[in-house]
């Protein structure tokens, strides 16, 4: 294993983690229902996504996997 020949001081090590901070997650509006969705993901409440429908409905999932 490698092993470090020299300390790094404090100032080094405190800018080299200035870039590793989390970032709070992007939180948009549902253009359908309004409601708070993360971005690139499915709303949640009314299964809409980039301005259509995309959830699956319950109602015919004989059909789905017939296919599959
Ligand atoms: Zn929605």
């Amino acid at each position: 294993m490698a092993v470090p020949r020299n300390r790094h001081s404090n100032a080094r090590k405190n800018t080299r983690r200035a870039h590793d901070a989390k970032r709070p997650a992007n939180i948009l509006t549902c253009k359908n229902c309004k409601s708070a969705v993360l971005a690139h993901r499915m709303c949640a409440s009314c299964g809409h996504y980039n301005g259509r429908s995309v959830a699956q409905s319950d109602q015919a999932p004989a059909q789905e996997q017939a296919q599959g």
